[in-house]
């Protein structure tokens, strides 16, 4: 599990920098807002595009989701309670105004990168 959350953590440190070469200026763990103790991975304020990478474990990656053999059940109500956490926070950003954009931990970092790269063009365009 320590693992996951720094592979997770290292892939999120490579995003940001490809995003930052690229110009793009963002808040990093930007708080949600109504929602205390929740936070969005990449923030890019000034046109709310809230960017998440989930890791594969702990946010239920359909393909890598993995059940630890011990305490089964306590696992399965947490991970459960994690995707529904989740939904919840991008339903509410989204209520909000936000536009949120969810990559898995598995993606290849500069695969999220110019996703997002090309959702902040979308955006700016539509914006005008
Ligand atoms: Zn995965």
């Amino acid at each position: 599990m320590r693992a996951t959350v720094g592979r997770n953590n290292a892939k999120e440190l490579a995003v940001r920098a490809l995003l930052f070469r690229h110009g793009i200026r963002f808040r990093v763990n930007y708080p949600v807002p109504e929602l205390p103790r929740r936070s969005i991975d990449i923030a890019i304020i000034r046109i709310r595009l809230a960017v998440f990478i989930d890791g594969c474990f702990w946010h239920g990656c359909p393909i890598h989701r993995s059940m630890p053999k011990a305490n089964q059940r306590w696992w399965a109500e947490k991970l459960k309670r994690n995707i529904e956490r989740d939904a919840e926070t991008t339903a509410t950003l989204i209520r909000l105004g936000w536009t949120v954009e969810r990559y898995w931990g598995h993606t290849h970092d500069s695969e999220i990168a110019d996703s997002v790269l090309r959702k902040i063009s979308a955006i700016n365009e539509a914006l005008g």
